[in-house]
């Protein structure tokens, strides 16, 4: 079997793009794994450049370099950081598996052309977030680094430090941080602002995380807002409209006494919610920092423009968005390891008695409670209940 491995860090056009995707699906050491298992690796010319391999590196752990997309088009897998292009599409053989990241409740027209073009997708937003799943879960390990780079951001926007300081020349109080949402980003972001010093207040809808915000040296800003809940999966629901004014009412004086606000509110499937309208911004002191970590898929903060930093009241906004891509070495290192571990789930390495090669396959399982999730198209169709559900726009 035959794995390809795309590179994303650059243009069409062979120059490098600083919105580009920087991060590569695998590293030599994954590489190493997959030959030993059996697989062929053929690893796009450049792949990993910007995460810090070489051609070279991949080729020292035995892959095959190849030059443009000729590799993709015999290729049993292809591994993904983001989506695969038209052109992708277009060249892979019936059959062939990818992974990546497919963005699939978005991207309608691009999910059923890749089941019309017989190719079994692996979306990493579809993995379940089980025990077993947890170290295949790439939403997981990118957001946790997403949560560190933006509270690293946030603290270098701000025009003062984050810690107390006592000296003779004055007494410094410590910075106050606000973290809305206290997911696996939240959670993070939390954590590192303990760390630098500051002092901390969280609120997430699902109250079970108040105990783990609390763990953490953080305080939890508790609002009633009546039953929330959540998924099977743990994701948070929707709130009423009530609900949702109730809490932009209740959490408004921690913003406006906050310096730094991060805001990682998801809805599973769904565009993240509106947590701090223009109004709200106004109330903060001039030179705070908000970090709406949504931005790229609709954003938490009123006016906040993905990919960009902007002023808004003399309020520092950013929307940078592909976080984990600021730490991308470590961000290449965890996806690699992810991608490495989903394979390793469900592939069969067996040597052939007569050949000293080994045969290695993939085995695409619909009965397996992580594939028949994870596994949005195969044999021609859009396999995901969830999603032909969301398509067909039924709730
Ligand atoms: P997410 O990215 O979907 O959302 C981020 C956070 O925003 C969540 O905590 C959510 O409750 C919160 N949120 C949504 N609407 C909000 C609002 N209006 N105001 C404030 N906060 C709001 O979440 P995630 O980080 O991907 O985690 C999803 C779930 O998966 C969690 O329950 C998490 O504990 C769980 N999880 C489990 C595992 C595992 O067991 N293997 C691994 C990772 C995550």
């Amino acid at each position: 079997m035959k794995i390809f491995v795309i590179n994303e860090t650059q243009n069409e056009d062979g120059q490098n793009s600083t919105n580009q995707e920087r991060r590569c699906a695998a590293v030599p050491n994954t590489v190493k794994k997959f030959v030993r298992m059996g697989f062929d690796v053929i690893v796009q010319a450049g792949a990993g450049l910007r995460s810090g391999y070489a051609d070279q590196d991949y080729q020292d752990e035995g892959a095959i370099i190849g030059e443009g997309l000729e590799g993709i088009k015999d290729a049993d897998l292809v591994l993904f950081v983001g989506s695969p292009s038209q052109q992708h599409i277009s060249l892979m053989k019936r059959g062939a598996i990818i992974i990546g990241h497919i963005n699939p409740f978005f991207e309608k027209a691009k999910v059923r052309a890749l089941a019309k073009a017989d190719v079994s997708t692996l979306s990493i937003e579809m993995i379940p977030r089980s025990s077993r799943a947890q170290k295949m879960d790439a939403l997981s390990s990118q957001a946790s680094l997403a949560g560190y780079v933006m509270m690293i951001e946030a603290a270098a926007a701000l025009p003062r430090i984050l810690p107390m300081m006592m000296t003779p020349s004055g007494t410094i109080k410590p910075a106050k941080v606000f973290v809305i949402g206290a997911g696996v980003a939240g959670l993070q972001a939390i954590a590192t602002a303990k760390r630098m010093g500051a002092n901390v207040l969280a609120y997430d809808t699902r109250s079970v995380v108040a105990e783990q915000v609390e763990s953490l040296g953080a305080k939890f800003l508790y609002i009633d807002i009546g039953a929330t809940g959540q998924s099977q999966n743990g994701y948070a629901l929707a709130l009423s409209d009530e609900q949702k004014q109730l809490q932009l009412d209740a959490q408004q004086q921690a913003i406006a006494e906050a310096d730094i606000v991060i805001t990682t509110a998801q809805l599973f499937g769904r565009r993240p919610p509106l947590l701090i309208p223009k109004a709200t911004i106004a109330l903060m002191k001039p030179g705070s920092v908000i970090v709406d970590m949504a931005a790229e898929s609709g954003g938490n903060v009123e006016g906040s423009i993905a990919g960009k930093t902007i002023e808004v009241n003399q309020v520092t906004v950013i929307g940078s968005g592909k976080w984990s891509q600021h730490v991308v070495k470590d961000a290449t290192e965890m996806y690699a390891n992810n991608c490495f571990h989903l394979i390793d789930e469900f592939s069969r390495s067996h040597k052939s008695e007569k050949s000293t090669n080994s045969i290695a396959s993939l085995a695409v399982d619909l009965e397996d409670e992580i594939l028949s999730q994870c596994i949005i198209t195969h044999q021609g169709q859009v396999c995901n209940e969830q999603l032909l559900k969301h398509y067909e726009g039924i709730k």
